[in-house]
């Protein structure tokens, strides 16, 4: 039977739950015990494929084609393991289990009602993943702040699941401490209030995490000890740090492990967080750079540039740094700053190397095919994912092969050259509306051609890769294409599916681009390949 350990949010969203499930997680693995975990997001979307990634962040995909919310990914990388669809739920997701149950008389004519039928199904889902995982540990983050109206209902389960067995679950708190720069102190009040809203749930927080910009000091863990109900010893400070990598290691100075692991009457089995304390040792010693380019649209909330929206690239881009020796230096750059002056893209020309990431619809694009064209001319190590390489094809039908007004057809529908095309099983989701969960999704097989590039990096012909779009290369433009020069790298098994393009090496440094999405499988001791090898280039162009 697995443990349970609730992750759950005080003071204000962003202080890094997702980070510190991850690293619990991580440092329980270390110890050497079976760890899962879930991400409950208290949204009514069913999943994180139809919020906008500017308010919500990246939508990360599962092997098993679920559209979910960033920290999947971040659990993903921590763990160094796969995690499914059954690890994700959202409020809509349990609704809409519930009111299928009701309509198929699963409920057996009995008035079905928010409590307890809500709550229950979360904890069925809760133990369907922890089984499926074989978890001695199943670590659940619930979304958003205590003391909100969306996540009640999940604070109901975790209360239930706590009153049920409490030798089996624990509940931690992350909260924040603030430090205005007027006063100067770090103040404990609003950590106390969320301890109490937590209470007003029926839970007793078993240890509070502190996020803070500085470290805690003995006072103040003294005076939320007192205050909270919490041992002085499950106080635990969480100061900011430079890598989030480094984490875990901070969380084991304060003896985390010892104080969940006791609290469920355990002990450690092995101790091994080796591999992770020199990794970041090693991060924090690089000093040379390698810069790189990626090119979108500007994600801005306001004043506010944020980048979650991309941040498997960011982080796959840091791994592949890191194992290069180099010190990670990632530039935003504005698409649509090129289509409005196209002598801004000799900026281009400073970097290592420059990625263009996924993307839907026509904000920007013009701006886009105009860097990739810079990037292909200037030999300028290039990396396109899903929608930077259909960008990429048509920039090369544009370009190279004299098909002026190549395009994709998400652009422009009437395209006498429409050499990215709507896949046709997508064609009548769409008329249908049915956007919901339909594009083409999660890991397919893809088979590497001999002396590409890619299969050079990988160092394999058979490899799995997850996707995530509607448009596909246009088969009719494969010979076209092809004796111009553009090498169609990866194929599908049925060889139907373009899913790689590259340009030869004797002609360009680097240059790929996946139909799929390279930067889901990234890990911080095993880079992708396909990173690696483009910053490898980056490095070798430069000299
Ligand atoms: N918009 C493109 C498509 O749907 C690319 C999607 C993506 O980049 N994820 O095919």
């Amino acid at each position: 039977m697995s443990k349970f350990i609730f992750v759950v949010g005080g003071v204000m969203s962003g202080v890094g739950k997702g980070t510190a499930t991850a690293s619990i997680g991580k440092i329980l693995q270390s110890k050497g015990y079976r760890v899962t975990a879930i991400k409950i997001d208290p949204y009514i979307n069913v999943d994180a494929g139809t919020m906008n990634p500017v308010e919500h962040g990246e939508v990360f995909v599962t092997d098993d084609g679920d559209e979910t919310d960033q920290d999947i990914g971040t659990y993903e990388r921590f763990l160094d393991m796969s995690v499914y669809k059954d690890n994700y739920m959202t409020t809509g997701r349990v609704y809409q289990a519930v009111i299928e149950r009701e309509r198929n008389l699963g409920y057996g004519g009995h008035c079905v009602e928010v409590v307890p039928h809500v709550p229950e199904e979360v904890i069925n889902r809760i133990k369907k993943a922890a089984e499926k995982a074989k978890a001695d540990f199943t670590l659940i983050e619930v979304g958003g702040t205590v003391g909100e109206y969306q996540n009640v209902l999940f604070l109901e389960a975790a209360r239930i699941m706590h009153m049920t067995d409490p030798k089996a679950v624990l509940t931690i708190l992350v909260s924040y401490l603030p430090i205005p720069s007027k006063i100067g102190e770090m103040k404990t009040k609003p950590t106390q209030q969320a301890a109490q809203l937590l209470n007003a749930a029926g839970i007793q927080p078993d240890i509070i995490l502190c996020r803070s910009e500085r470290p805690l000091d003995e006072p103040r863990k003294t005076k939320i000890s007192m205050f909270c109900s919490v041992a002085k010893e499950d106080v635990i400070s969480a100061p900011d740090v430079d890598s989030v990598y480094e984490v875990p290691i901070n969380f084991e100075k304060e003896n985390i492990s010892e104080r969940i692991l006791s609290k469920f009457g355990l002990k450690a089995k092995v101790k091994d967080l080796k591999d992770w304390r020199v990794l970041t040792l090693k991060i924090k010693n690089l000093k040379t750079e390698v810069k790189i380019g990626i090119i979108g649209k500007y994600f801005t909330t306001g004043d506010f540039v944020l980048s979650d929206a991309y941040i498997s690239v960011i982080e796959s881009v840091k791994h592949a740094a890191w194992y290069n020796n180099r010190k990670p230096n990632i530039f935003w750059l504005n698409s649509e700053e090129y289509e409005k002056n196209p002598t801004k893209l000799k900026e281009l020309s400073e970097m290592d190397g420059i990625i263009i990431p996924g993307g839907f619809g026509s904000r920007g694009i013009e701006g886009k095919i105009a860097a990739i064209k810079y990037a292909r001319e200037n030999k300028i190590p290039y990396l396109g994912l899903c929608y930077g390489m259909q960008l990429a094809v048509v920039e090369f039908a544009r370009h190279v092969c004299g098909l002026k007004d190549a395009n994709t057809t998400e652009i422009n529908p009437k395209t006498e050259n429409p050499v990215i095309h709507i896949m046709p099983e997508q064609e009548k989701l769409l008329m249908d509306k049915r956007y919901g969960g339909t594009m083409r999704l999660g890991a397919y097989p893809c088979v590497l051609n001999d002396g590409t590039i890619s299969r050079e990096a990988y160092g394999t012909k058979s490899i799995s890769e997850r996707h995530r779009h509607r448009y596909e290369f246009n088969n009719d433009y494969r010979d076209r294409l092809m004796d111009k020069g553009l090498v169609l790298a990866g194929l599908s098994p049925d060889k139907r599916l373009v899913e790689i393009i590259e340009l030869s090496k004797k002609n360009h440094p680097f240059f790929v681009g996946t139909q799929f999405h390279p930067e889901f499988k990234t890990r911080p001791l095993k880079p992708h390949p396909l990173f690696r090898e483009f910053i490898k280039a980056g490095l070798k162009s430069r000299k």
